[in-house]
């Protein structure tokens, strides 16, 4: 049977006739579900429904909107099992990295609730006697948030959250390549009670179904995690509209390791970041910058940790690295591993598709590791998002910037050393939303703004404060009391 639509607080048959299968990127063979490529007339009913309940949920209090919450909050704790099951079938990412992205999800929500509940007034003295001045912060009124494949759960709970608690009402798009996560997401807030028309979910393609969501007069704002590519179009058609909006893009996220750092703890980050997620993480490193003199040493650590990773079906609890997210996805990596080998980088490890055995069914890329990286070669310039790591060596410190500073994207960074002075400078000079020292690249903490910059990242970052300020417009008040 083919999967619904979430409108009004109802699952509803698409107007759509033409459908689509998901299938598990661990075995192309196995269709996860069915569902509509949903279209114009789609995101128009989803629209009209979140305009309609919008008068009702920015009058209820904030308070209320918190009860609501911690009733899904309880839900979500219970069913991280099932929920992760879901996202490993849909994303190939193994269960352990499912359940930790639904726990962090349920970090991410419990911050940005008691966010919400606070009150968003600000009240400084006015220099007249006799008058009160003060600030609220005002919903905008619909909301739409456009996730990818990548954090299928995370990204919307991250987006959604603020943006219910400010009083907004939203449509939500998951990415088509995971909308089974999408409709588990949505389903929590039916189950909690949360009044129809709150919260929409409509599937269907971006250049369709996204094209209205992003032009509509009734958006408000829109809340986006992508590629920059598709970013800077939405970005284009929301300006025409004057629509707000948040885009968070891709990366090409350095890890410079220099000369007096713990070798090992380094190695250690940079496997991590490199291949947690078969490397489908905005915030994986992507790019390990070595001083030349602990290169060899580094790389050999590197490539011990490497040999040392359980390639399979992220079901098997053994696995340590599942397959890249789809067949688009697995013809894009091995078209930057071969440019790498054709531009000249060295093949240290893996460099190719698995096509013997089970996995040979699914989209397994072995954990790849280019050393003699230069910096005019794409590998080491444009977003690979797959389990690709590409080493560069460097002379010194300001080069080691230099090269970190040397793309288009800004979104992680991280420096190991252990010169204190050093770490600060770097965290000085370099262009990224989120700088590292002695940490991996995809460290994140729920209190804090997670964003890029340059063409990683445009509008407010999301979570910590500026979570709930995006989803809001300030009004400023006078009042003449004597
Ligand atoms: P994508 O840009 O292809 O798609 C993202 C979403 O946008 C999907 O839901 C897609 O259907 C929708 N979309 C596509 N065209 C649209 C249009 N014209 N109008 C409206 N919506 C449209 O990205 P992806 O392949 O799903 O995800 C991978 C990318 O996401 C990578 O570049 C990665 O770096 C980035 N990402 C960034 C962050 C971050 O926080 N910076 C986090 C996760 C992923």
């Amino acid at each position: 049977m083919r999967n619904r639509q979430f409108i009004n607080g109802k699952w509803i048959e698409s107007t759509a006739s033409q459908v689509f299968d998901q299938r598990n990127p661990a075995n192309l063979d196995e269709i996860t579900g069915q569902w509509p490529q949903g279209g114009r007339e789609d995101a128009r009913a989803a629209i009209e429904a979140a305009q309609a309940a919008f008068p009702a949920w920015r009058a209820l209090p904030p308070a209320r909107r918190a009860e609501l919450f911690t009733t899904l909050l309880a839900a979500l704790l219970r069913r991280v099992e099932e929920i992760a099951r879901v996202l490993t079938q849909e994303n190939g990412k193994t269960l352990r990295e499912s359940r930790g992205e639904v726990q962090s999800a349920f970090r991410e929500m419990e911050y940005q609730v008691q966010e919400g509940a606070r009150t968003a007034s600000r009240m400084p003295p006015t220099m007249k006697e006799g008058i009160l001045g003060y600030e609220r912060r005002e919903p905008l009124g619909v909301v739409a948030v456009i996730s990818p494949w990548n954090f299928p759960f995370n990204v919307p709970c991250r987006k959604v959250t603020p943006a219910l608690m400010a009083g907004n009402t939203c449509v939500f798009k998951p990415s088509s390549l995971t909308p089974g996560v999408g409709r588990i997401f949505t389903a929590l807030f039916e189950e909690a009670g949360f009044p129809p028309g709150v919260i929409n979910m409509v599937v269907g393609a971006g250049s369709t179904l996204g094209q209205e969501l992003t032009s509509a007069a009734e958006v408000r704002a829109i809340s986006f995690t992508g590629s920059t590519e598709v970013g800077r179009r939405i970005h284009r058609v929301a300006a025409e509209a004057m629509i707000r909006t948040q885009l968070e893009m891709g990366g090409k996220n350095p890890l410079v390791v220099l000369a007096d750092a713990d070798l090992e703890q380094a190695a250690a980050a940079a496997v991590e970041a490199a291949y947690a997620c078969a490397g489908q993480w905005c915030t994986s490193t992507s790019r390990l910058i070595v001083e030349r003199s602990v290169a060899e040493d580094l790389l050999q650590r590197v490539l011990a940790r490497v040999a040392a990773m359980k390639l399979g079906n992220g079901m098997d609890e053994t696995t340590a690295m599942g397959p890249v997210c789809g067949a688009e996805q697995l013809e894009n990596v091995l078209r930057y591993v071969d440019a790498g080998k054709k531009e000249g980088a060295r093949v240290c490890a893996g460099g190719e598709r698995v096509t013997e055995g089970p996995l040979s069914r699914g989209c397994f890329v072995a954990p790849t590791v280019f050393a003699g990286v230069t910096p005019s070669m794409r590998i080491a310039r444009e977003e690979i998002f797959g389990p690709v790591l590409s080493v560069m060596e460097t002379a010194s410190f300001d080069e080691a910037i230099a090269l970190a500073n040397a793309v288009d994207f800004g979104l992680a960074a991280s420096v190991y050393t252990r010169d204190i002075e050093k770490g600060l400078a770097f965290v000085e000079q370099v262009s990224a939303g989120l700088m590292h020292v002695n940490m991996p690249t995809a460290y994140k903490e729920p209190a804090f703004a997670f964003g890029g910059v340059k063409a990683s990242g445009f509008g407010l970052p999301e979570a910590g404060e500026s979570g709930i300020q995006f989803f809001t417009e300030h009004k400023t008040v006078y009042v003449r009391y004597r």
